[in-house]
């Protein structure tokens, strides 16, 4: 009935001491993490209760500079364009046509990230009016932390962002999480 007395007490073998409700330990950091939301590889460190707010501050500050270069480059992505289409009918100096095409490429890249981070944004967002972790998440889903990677590109068609979250995970190479 929510008495914390008729609460099974949950113990830390690694680290000996008792775990509080929502905390795990991360094998990567090799620690109990209060409220732990994931291992990050980007920033190498745990995100959890004391630097969620720095984590979703960095989602937002990079959407910030993808959006920026998206608008701000957009002209000069359809000038390219435009001159590869032109240059279907004229000789073409090589060095110049593999400038052009790198920076197609390179726009290409940010549309690609700033796809991916909206929707991984929200769906941080979306745990946060929530009040629940992607660990939760994940076990809300019925899918563990290890068997995450298989369930990765079966949702890759329908949901990039729990894909990215998965593959996150597992970038942490051999990242345990007890608990
Ligand atoms: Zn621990
Ligand atoms: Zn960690």
């Amino acid at each position: 009935m929510g008495d914390p007395e008729t609460k099974r007490k949950r113990y830390c073998l690694m680290c000996n001491v008792f775990k509080p409700d929502r905390c795990h330990h991360c094998s990567a950091c090799n620690r109990c993490i209060l409220n732990m939301d994931h291992h990050c590889p980007w920033v190498n460190n745990c995100v959890g209760f004391w630097n969620r707010k720095f984590f979703l501050l960095l989602l937002f500050y990079a959407l910030c500079c993808l959006y920026f270069v998206d608008v701000t480059m957009l002209d000069t992505f359809i000038s390219t364009v435009q001159w590869h289409l032109q240059a279907y009918y004229h000789e073409l100096d090589l060095k110049e046509l593999a400038i052009v095409c790198l920076h197609d490429v390179t726009y290409l890249f940010a549309l690609f990230l700033t796809f991916i981070l909206t929707k991984f944004a929200y769906f941080h967002l979306t745990l946060v009016r929530k009040n629940m972790t992607t660990l939760e998440s994940l076990e809300h889903k019925g899918t563990d932390y290890e068997s995450a990677v298989t369930v990765a590109f079966a949702t890759l068609s329908r949901s990039s962002t729990l894909a990215l979250t998965i593959i996150c995970a597992r970038c942490s190479a051999g990242t345990r999480v007890c608990g």
